[in-house]
């Protein structure tokens, strides 16, 4: 019987919580390097010119509120598949793609995590996660009922990406094991594999039967190039996986919270591709169906909008690289100021990690210390979103960390 009282208390989102930490904060001098969002160079949010372009086109086109279909809207649906496979792409061509869309990339991953709890028997198979990822996979795949394993990702002695142990637990994962993959711009630790590294681990999960779960979060903020981010996407692709992608825009065209995403499933190639498909798409329908019965209209009409416009299209490109640039100068002068301080310890990895986020190695008690006495909100893992910082505090973030490392 359901009874509340013996619900116990739950703890609050780590990250959520040092939102409220942060604007609970009176001083002047706070910094927030927590939220994983883009700020511009005075710590505002930035709507892209293009999305408020896309935005007017929309208002005056006075479309009106109905129901989407199930699966979303079929152009947007069409053209964020184009994005993340590629438009001249194979599995499109041979219509072994079905795509639908959710709210932003969290509730994709969550139809990918029921689709597969739901089609596989007990006991059901492991899903590996890198070790650390975005907390939420954990709890998404628990939530629908997958056991989760971790793979080794990040070597804290080098901070870099640690292929050796990944491929050392993928060799020796059940066959079967859903393997979740950042597809570009790792969060938390801003460290990919390279392209020969990509290579490698494909090679592995084809020879272990392993199935890709890829998350595409950031798609554009890791080179700052769309085409060149979805190298990993494309490549499981060519090499005949079935495979899916949880794909979102939250960060690309900075539309967080109209929640825009996309779920991507790739059947593999041969004879029963098009009807396996075909099933995987009526299945999907039916849990979109009684999840949310429909996705919300706004945000896919202005993605859509500017994915499905050639000269929308390049404006977003540069908007990107207005992004992704602020990001990488942002990265530079922290690095310049801890070089400047003397600040001891090697600070390379600043720069040479990519996407949104620096894994800059701080403890939790550091990270503490920085929260109380210097008024600079980061995540316990150490954790920074980049884009919180520019030319007004980035010396004195660089000052506060000298004082806690010393
Ligand atoms: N995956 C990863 C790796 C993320 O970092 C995020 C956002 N923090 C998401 C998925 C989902 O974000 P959203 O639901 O806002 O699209």
């Amino acid at each position: 019987r359901f009874n509340a009282k013996e619900i116990p208390g739950a703890p609050i989102d780590p990250l959520y919580g040092l939102v409220a930490a942060y604007e609970a904060d009176k001083s002047d001098k706070k910094v927030d390097l927590g939220v994983g969002a883009y700020r511009d160079e005075n710590a505002k949010p930035w709507i892209l010119p293009v999305v408020q372009k896309a935005t007017e086109i929309y208002n005056n086109a006075k479309k009106d509120h109905e129901y989407l279909p199930i699966a979303g809207l079929p152009e947007f649906n069409s053209a964020a598949q184009r994005l993340v496979l590629g438009a001249d792409s194979v599995a499109i061509s041979e219509k072994r793609v079905c795509s639908f869309q959710t709210i932003s990339g969290t509730g994709a991953v969550y139809l990918g995590g029921l689709l597969v709890s739901q089609f596989t028997a007990q006991p059901r198979p492991y899903v590996y996660i890198s070790s650390p990822s975005w907390p939420i996979h954990d709890q998404i795949f628990a939530t629908v009922g997958l056991p989760v394993r971790h793979y080794p990702y990040f070597r804290s002695d080098t901070k870099t990406f640690d292929l050796e142990g990944m491929m050392q637990s993928l060799s020796s994962a059940p066959k079967g094991s859903i393997v979740v993959l950042h597809a570009c711009a790792h969060n938390p630790t801003g460290v990919d594999p390279t392209k020969d590294e990509w290579k490698k681990i494909a090679a592995i999960m084809k020879t272990n039967d392993l199935f890709p779960f890829f998350d595409c979060a950031y798609q554009g903020f890791a080179s700052g190039y769309l085409s060149e981010d979805n190298f990993a996407v494309r490549y499981f692709v060519d090499q005949g996986f079935q495979l899916v992608i949880a794909q979102s825009f939250a960060k690309n065209l900075g539309l967080y919270g109209q929640r825009v995403g996309g779920f991507h499933f790739v059947a593999e190639p041969g004879a029963n591709s098009q009807s396996t498909t075909t099933n995987v798409a009526s299945q999907l329908s039916l849990l979109q169906r009684s999840e949310i019965s429909s996705p919300p209209i706004f945000g896919a009409q202005i993605a859509s909008i500017v994915l499905n416009d050639p000269k929308l299209f390049t404006e977003w490109e540069t908007d990107l690289l207005t992004m992704s640039g602020r990001i990488k100068k942002m990265r530079k002068c922290l690095k310049q100021e801890l070089d400047r301080l003397q600040t001891p310890g090697t600070w390379d990895h600043i720069v040479n990690q990519i996407g949104m986020f620096s894994f800059t190695g701080l403890n939790c008690a550091q990270v503490m210390v920085l929260r109380e006495r210097w008024h600079v909100y980061m995540a316990e893992t150490g954790r920074i979103s980049v884009a919180g910082l520019n030319e007004h505090n980035v010396a004195y973030f660089a000052s506060a960390v000298d004082d806690v490392v010393r």
